[in-house]
């Protein structure tokens, strides 16, 4: 059967329920504030020339992260200032599959995953017996170590979808022993392409992205504003939801607060002090919806170094912010950051220095306060318009993720027939934020 665009996403309400967890309550609320987009990027899809023809796949969402123990983790801090962006990978992968026409699956419990691919737990040596149910599963680390608890062997011989991930290094067992490149996480022997990143950050690995903000299209479509007519207060905002933070780089902030008033949306713990500087206008931990307004005031988006880059600086751009941060020279690496200690890269992807760039994007010394001062004052001269990279809109990604799954199956990897096999592909944000912590330390789980 052939996938057909759909119009709706109304099958993908069906799937994920109305659950109580504040993870999957972002999942769909996302999802719904960009039915719209999605669905006017599936008729742009349908009247394009391009006429590929994908087979319907009945696809299983497993979101590793938000089963068991490790779950209730990252649910506690969703409305704290935890880590967001997988959650933007999860729902808008969602979203595309929908508009695709593939048959989705949405699992967020290992009983369930039990039951679905038709393996009881302990049953984890035993290679499976029948045909699975899935031409295509989604996962990530945690669902990964499910999958296999509950396939055993036979998940590794799944020929595995492609996309983005782990470095070559790092995924080859014998290798990563011989030379040292032993982690808690890689070691998997997968294609390196079954790794599907936030950021298009190497070809080892597959691109999966994330949709971001395009408010200026909907609004010229409309007939209403122009992008140039974003009204702009003289506010930067930072990027950073926790106070630590923020620790370490008041001075930074303090230079950028000469000229722009500052903003921040830091969770502040009900009863504690803020330790924030005191020019800080804190509006606690926003709503998406609210925090995209506030991007729309701001003219100036202020990277602390840490987090990484993840959606939030993409989308203020696509909403006429400028995106200050500072430089890391060495770039970090799981040689010279803890960070990334015990995460299965080396490398740091500065995606946004690089690939946006100025006007939109300025790197700076933040020790050096002349550097800070040059730059934000040149950043206030500079007429910048909002701007979207074409891989991070609907369209951008309908295509990119048609193109995987039309791939796979054009080079054979879908095996149709008694003993289908799945190809399980794994979302693997950005090498940077998605890591878990190295050894002990405080840094949340950051999945996918
Ligand atoms: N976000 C939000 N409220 C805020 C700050 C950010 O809802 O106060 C959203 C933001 O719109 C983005 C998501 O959080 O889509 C994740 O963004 P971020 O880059 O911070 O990634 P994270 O570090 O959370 O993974």
């Amino acid at each position: 059967v052939e996938a057909m665009i759909r119009d709706t996403l109304s099958p993908l309400y069906e799937v994920i329920s109305n659950s109580s967890s504040p993870a999957v309550k972002f999942i769909r609320s996302r999802v719904e504030r960009m039915s719209e987009r999605w669905t006017w990027a599936g008729k742009r899809m349908k009247q394009s020339r391009n006429k590929t023809v994908t087979p319907q796949m009945k696809v299983l969402l497993y979101l590793g992260a938000l089963v068991g123990s490790v779950g209730q983790r990252l649910e506690a801090t969703v409305d704290r200032g935890g880590p967001l962006g997988e959650l933007v990978q999860w729902a808008d992968l969602s979203a595309c599959l929908t508009i695709l026409g593939h048959n989705l699956t949405f699992s967020t419990s290992q009983h369930q995953l039990h039951s679905l691919i038709g393996a009881a737990p302990g049953q984890g040596s035993c290679p499976i017996q029948r045909p699975l149910t899935f031409d295509l599963i989604y996962t990530d680390y945690h669902g990964l170590a499910h999958l296999h608890r509950a396939m055993g062997l036979a998940f590794q011989h799944y020929q595995i979808l492609d996309s983005f991930g782990t470095e070559p290094a790092f995924n080859l067992a014998s290798y990563a022993h011989i030379r040292g490149y032993k982690t808690l996480w890689g070691s998997w022997g997968l294609q390196p392409l079954q790794y599907m990143t936030m950021f298009p950050h190497t070809p080892d690995n597959s691109f999966l992205g994330f949709v971001s903000e395009e408010v200026v299209k909907k609004e010229v479509r409309d007939g209403g504003l122009k992008p140039e007519s974003y009204k702009k207060d003289r506010i930067a905002v930072v990027y950073g939801k926790q106070e630590y933070m923020w620790q370490g780089k008041s001075e930074y902030v303090e230079v950028i607060s000469k000229e722009l008033e500052i903003h921040g949306t830091v969770y502040q713990p009900p009863g504690q002090t803020s330790s924030l500087p005191s020019f800080v206008k804190n509006h606690g931990l926003l709503s998406q919806e609210n925090f995209l307004q506030l991007l729309r005031r701001a003219k100036v988006f202020v990277g602390l170094g840490f987090p990484y880059e993840g959606p939030a600086p993409v989308e203020a751009i696509a909403l006429g912010c400028v995106f200050l941060q500072p430089r890391f020279d060495p770039p970090h690496s799981s040689h010279n950051n803890d960070f990334y200690k015990g995460k299965p890269t080396t490398r740091q992807h500065p995606y946004a220095e690089q690939f946006i760039a100025k006007p939109y994007v300025w790197t700076v010394d933040m020790t050096n306060r002349t550097d800070i001062r040059e730059a934000v004052k040149s950043i206030l001269k500079t007429k910048v318009k909002p701007f979207t990279p074409p891989e991070f809109t609907c369209l951008g990604m309908l295509e990119r993720v048609r193109n995987y799954i039309t791939h796979q199956a054009q080079i054979g990897l879908l095996q149709h027939g008694a003993r289908r096999q799945p190809f399980v592909s794994f979302l693997q944000p950005m090498g940077a934020s998605l890591w878990p912590p190295a050894g002990a330390s405080a840094v949340q789980l950051r999945w996918i």
